[in-house]
């Protein structure tokens, strides 16, 4: 239970505020004592919560922020005093701010997805008790609430503090800046999205990353290379998503996203670390570069199309090689070491034989299928880089992809790479 002095104040300043709703005050309390509310989200403001009763219920408490005027004068009440000062800078937040900091008419208003109507209905009574039980833990909380903050009320007494004390110059290197709000994560993330603005002043490229100030703890297992790579990953999507108008990439699947970060990275080392066979990695980032995720799906998906569908297929192969049989199969069609294939959009994908890696995607998809085989591949020849296969024989007891990232992507779409064509061409 909130025993605190500050706490103490917060439950009474709502108490002062709702005093129809003390039934449901008292509610509260036990709804947070039983764990009912979780998810707490703390921005400038606001806070918000999940409240599960029978059903679980979002609600929001909004507090208004303090004024520059009053942050001032909440500054100059701490500097008024040595002993404020003193609390201030070893950390207490001085109870002599309490009529300035606490909530009156005015400043609190709920929202609850319950729509019961009154003023203050239960849920918003349980996360009452929750910011008290936040405020206990530190009174802080409240100044966050009311869009100030620790740093920036300390910067400034320090700032007034040493100028009253005939200090001059006052390093500030040191001191923390002033609050930037920010938001949560997890507020962030459940936030809808907007359609996006393209801007008329959109870089010309990505922003190029800065080194991260500082490494993240040892305890999360996160390495700065790695919470750096994903920065830089997420700002080049944003930037592709802004100057070409592509997706997010948020909806792939992780095999598909395993294959799109080796096609852009290092396809040895993500090889490495999720254990698909590097070869095979090779091949699906090769078939990525040259026609992105649909150029993936055609070197992964087989079907069985209609009857004649392969006909601009076979004839195009046959005016290419017309000395040499054409074979076909499932939606292929083959002849020596080019392969096209037709992909269930009705584009034909060309695919040229790799003694090691396999068939390879040699080119973007197209409609036509004379087509495909005279486009040249605007990245330039794909550049296998997968791991060197002195044996020339499939390695039995390798992972494949589908093994490992059948559980770990339960939606369609995980990396299957067929294996059969291999043995095709080694005769
Ligand atoms: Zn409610």
């Amino acid at each position: 239970m909130s025993s605190g002095r500050w706490a103490r104040a917060w439950l009474d300043s709502i108490a002062a505020l709702y005093p129809e709703s003390q039934a449901r005050l008292s509610r509260g309390s036990t709804w947070v004592g039983d764990g009912r509310v979780t998810d707490i989200e703390l921005s400038p403001g606001q806070i918000s919560a999940q409240i599960w009763n029978t059903d679980a219920v979002r609600t929001t408490l909004h507090v208004r922020r303090l004024t520059e005027p009053q942050q001032a004068h909440l500054v100059e009440v701490v500097v008024e005093q040595t002993a404020t000062i003193a609390a201030l800078l070893g950390g207490e937040l001085p109870y002599a701010l309490d009529s300035l900091i606490l909530p009156t008419a005015g400043d609190l208003s709920v929202d609850c997805e319950c729509s019961s109507g009154t003023a203050l209905c239960t849920h918003a009574a349980a996360l009452v008790h929750a910011v008290a039980s936040l405020v206990d833990a530190d009174p802080y909380t409240l100044l966050s609430l009311r869009g100030s903050s620790r740093s920036e009320i300390t910067t400034n007494v320090q700032r007034i503090h040493h100028k009253r004390l005939g200090l001059t110059t006052v390093d500030a290197s040191h001191l923390p800046r002033g609050a930037d709000p920010g938001t949560s994560a997890a507020a962030a993330y459940r936030r809808e999205p907007q359609p996006l603005e393209r801007s008329a002043s959109l870089a010309a490229q990505p922003g190029r990353l800065r080194p991260l100030a500082s490494a993240p703890p040892a305890d999360t297992g996160i390495a700065v290379n790695d919470l750096s790579s994903l920065v830089a990953d997420a700002a080049q999507r944003a930037w592709a998503m802004l100057a070409e108008g592509t997706t997010s990439g948020l909806e792939l699947s992780t095999g598909s996203d395993v294959v799109r970060r080796a096609a852009n990275g290092d396809v040895e080392s993500i090889a490495g670390r999720t254990g698909i066979d590097a070869n095979e990695l090779a091949a699906a980032a090769a078939a990525w570069r040259a026609g992105g995720e649909p150029g993936f799906r055609a070197l992964r998906d087989r079907w069985q199309p209609p009857h004649d569908a392969l006909t601009p297929g076979i004839d195009a192969l046959t005016d290419l090689e017309p000395d040499t049989i054409v074979k076909t199969r499932e939606n292929t069609v083959t002849v020596g070491a080019i392969q096209l294939r037709l992909d269930e959009q009705g584009y034909w994908w060309r695919f040229e034989h790799d003694p090691q890696l396999g068939w390879l995607l040699a080119a973007p998809g197209s409609p036509i299928a004379a087509e495909a085989l005279s486009t040249t591949n605007p990245n330039g020849a794909p550049a296998p880089n997968g791991a060197p296969n002195p044996n020339g024989a499939p390695n039995p007891m390798r992972a494949t992809a589908a093994e490992l990232l059948d559980n770990a992507a339960p939606d369609s779409g995980a990396l299957e790479l067929p294996e059969s064509d291999q043995q095709e061409f080694k005769s």
